[in-house]
């Protein structure tokens, strides 16, 4: 019987993958990191590899004591577009930039989320809703996160001024 598996090419290991523009994204096993590997038999030994390692070796590319990365930093891509070979320090700065990156992002999106809860975009409903409201000014304008003096402009009709209201034109009248 013959146990020889063919060895694999670029080509069958891309046959695994889901493509996505530049990224192949590979359908099989990865690591607790979600890094793509192969898991074979041999001797009776289970045996792991690393896939984008395998694909830069495949490429010709040295990779002996260097780190295999992926420039679209996709964790599962194992395209040989976006595929770079770095030192451990390189890895390690690039994994900083990107949490940092990260980082940055997430405190903006709060920093929105914040921005939104104190100052919902004024509308004419909203006006409608500060002049019919049994509410002290001070709770009204707590209840839908406006300043206090907004809700006192629109009660005493100095701005957000509703000319639709018929009460309103009588009294102006
Ligand atoms: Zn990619």
């Amino acid at each position: 019987m013959n146990n020889t598996k063919k060895p694999h090419t670029i080509e069958s290991l891309m046959a695994k993958c889901t493509e996505e523009g530049d990224c192949q994204l590979w359908n099989g096993s990865t690591t607790k990191y979600g890094h793509p590997v192969m898991t074979f038999l041999c001797e009776n030994k289970r045996t792991t590899t690393n896939v984008r390692r395998r694909v830069a070796q495949l490429m010709g590319m040295k990779i002996e004591g260097m780190m295999v990365s992926c420039s679209c930093n996709n964790a599962l891509c194992i395209s040989p577009a976006c595929i770079e070979v770095i030192s451990r320090k390189q890895l390690q700065l690039k994994t900083m930039k990107r949490e940092r990156q990260q980082s940055r992002i997430n405190t903006r999106a709060k920093l929105a989320k914040i921005a939104q809860r104190r100052s919902p975009v004024m509308s004419m409903a909203l006006a409608r809703e500060i002049r019919s409201s049994d509410e002290t000014g001070r709770q009204i304008a707590a209840r839908i996160g406006v300043s206090a003096q907004i809700v006192s402009r629109v009660r005493t009709n100095r701005s957000w001024v509703d000319f639709t209201n018929p009460y309103l034109r009588l009294k102006a009248a």
